[in-house]
C-alpha cells in the first residue's frame, strides 16, 4: 500500500484555494471478465463506516467459484452495482481469507487493532425472516465479500461489517484461517448427511470441497470413506492423505462393485457426499446409497439433471442440497483444526504472490490434469 500527498482543490472548497490530500493507493487482484484478472491499484475510500472494519488481508485461498468466474463468468459477480452489496465489475475477488484488523468504525465493539480475524463473507439484512434466523444468505438482503460486496480478500486493504471478522485463537495459523470458509462448506455438507461414527460415505469429486469432505467425514466418526475422482493426480492427493479407504476411478467397469464390497452385506453406503457437479457422478451417488441413505448435493452443476423418482421412493432416499454452513460456525472449525482433528492446512499447495494470479494461481487449478488443490494468495 502506498500514501501519496497531493494538491488539489477540495469540491467543496469554496475559498479556491488548494489544500493537500492524503491519497491512499491499494493493490487488488480484480475480476473483469472471462480470463480477465488484473492486478490494479486502486483509490481506496478506507474509512469504515458504523459498524464496519478496516482489515489487512494476509493469506487469501482461491476457491472453485473463483475458479468459475474465470473460466466463464461473470456468473455470480453483478456487471451493474448489487443492489445490497454494492460490487461491479471490475470486482476485487477473494472469499476465504485471514486478515489483521486495522481500524474499527464507530460502534465497533469486541475487536481491536492488529487483532487476527478470519473472516466469514456472508453478510446481509439481519430483521427479515431469513436475516433473523441467522441465514442471511437465503434472502435478497444480502452479499458475499470477494463476489457481491464492494470489497474482497484479494487487496491491501477491505472494509466489512463487524460481524464478519471472527477472531482467531492464537494456535491457528493464518493457513488455517484462510481455510476456514472452504472447510464450514464442507463440514455443513457432511452433517446434512447425518454422518455419525461407524458410517460409511461416498465422496465425488476430488477437488478442494471433495478433500475438505474426506477429512469432514474422517472428523464425524465415519469408518469406510470412498472417494471416487477422475484426474489421477488428485486420486493420489487423496491417498496421500492416507483417509479413504479407497480412492477409485468412477469410469472402472467394476466401480460400482468395489463401492458396494466396503459396506455392510453390500447394501451401499450410508451416505453420499456429491461434489463435482457432474451429472454422473450424481447418479453414481443416488446408485451407492442404500435403502433410506442420504445423498447430499454440494457440487454445483450448470445444467439439469434428470432423476429416477420412483427408484427414489422405492428405496426411501432422502436428497438434499447443501449451501454455506452456519454462520456460527467458525470457532467450531478453529476448533477441529487446532485440535489437529482437521488439517485442512494440509491441502495447502503454494502460497503465491498477488502478481501471480493467473499463472501460479488460476492456470494451475484449472488445469483437469494438475494435482493442486489450494492455493492461497499472500499479500505481499
Ligand atoms: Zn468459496
Amino acid at each position: 500500500m502506498t500514501v501519496a500527498w497531493y494538491d488539489r482543490s477540495h469540491p467543496n472548497d469554496q475559498t479556491g484555494s488548494n489544500r493537500r490530500f492524503r491519497r491512499v493507493i491499494v493493490k487488488a487482484i480484480r475480476f473483469y471478465g472471462q480470463h480477465d484478472v488484473r492486478l490494479d491499484e486502486i483509490d481506496g475510500d478506507l474509512d469504515p463506516g458504523s459498524g464496519e472494519v478496516l482489515i489487512a488481508p494476509t493469506l487469501i485461498g482461491i476457491c472453485g467459484t473463483d475458479l468459475h468466474e474465470f473460466e466463464s463468468g461473470p456468473i455470480f459477480i453483478p456487471r451493474t452495482p448489487h443492489p445490497y452489496g454494492g460490487a461491479q465489475l471490475p470486482q476485487i475477488i477473494g472469499h476465504e481469507f485471514s486478515a489483521k484488523v486495522v481500524r474499527c468504525g464507530p460502534g465497533v465493539v469486541g475487536l481491536r487493532e492488529g487483532q487476527r480475524v478470519s473472516i466469514q463473507p456472508q453478510l446481509g439484512a439481519k430483521n427479515d425472516y431469513f436475516g433473523s434466523r441467522d441465514l442471511c444468505f437465503l434472502g435478497k438482503q444480502s452479499a458475499v465479500v470477494g463476489l457481491t460486496w464492494k470489497w474482497g480478500g484479494m487487496a491491501e486493504r477491505a472494509i466489512v461489517p463487524d460481524y464478519c471478522c471472527i477472531p482467531m485463537p492464537d494456535d491457528v495459523t493464518d493457513v488455517q484461517g484462510a481455510m476456514v470458509e472452504p472447510t464450514a462448506c464442507a463440514v455443513h455438507a457432511i452433517d446434512r448427511a447425518s454422518v455419525r461414527p461407524g458410517s460409511s460415505v461416498l465422496i465425488t469429486g476430488a477437488g478442494s470441497i471433495g478433500a475438505l469432505a474426506t477429512m469432514a467425514a474422517k472428523a464425524a466418526g465415519a469408518t469406510r470413506i470412498i472417494v471416487s475422482e477422475v484426474n489421477p493426480n488428485r486420486r493420489r492427493r487423496i491417498e496421500q492423505l492416507a483417509i479413504a479407504t479407497a480412492v477409485l476411478d468412477p469410469r472402472s467397469p467394476d466401480f460400482g462393485e468395489t463401492v458396494r464390497s466396503f459396506t455392510q452385506e453390500g447394501v451401499g453406503v450410508d451416505a453420499a457426499i456429491e461434489c463435482s457437479g457432474n451429472r454422473a457422478a450424481f447418479q453414481n451417488c443416488l446408485d451407492q446409497l442404500r435403502p433410506q441413505g442420504i445423498m447430499v448435493q454440494v457440487g454445483l452443476s450448470g445444467e439439469p439433471f434428470t432423476i429416477n423418482t420412483f427408484d427414489l421412493t422405492m428405496r426411501d432416499i432422502t436428497l438434499r442440497g447443501s449451501l454455506n454452513y452456519e454462520l456460527s460456525m467458525w470457532p467450531r472449525i478453529f476448533e477441529m483444526m487446532r485440535s489437529g482433528l482437521l488439517p485442512a492446512e494440509k491441502l495447502m499447495d503454494d502460497i503465491i504472490p498477488m502478481k501471480d494470479i493467473v499463472e501460479g494461481g488460476f492456470n494451475r487449478l484449472t488445469d483437469p490434469e494438475g494435482a493442486s488443490m489450494k492455493i492461497l494468495v499472500g499479500v505481499d
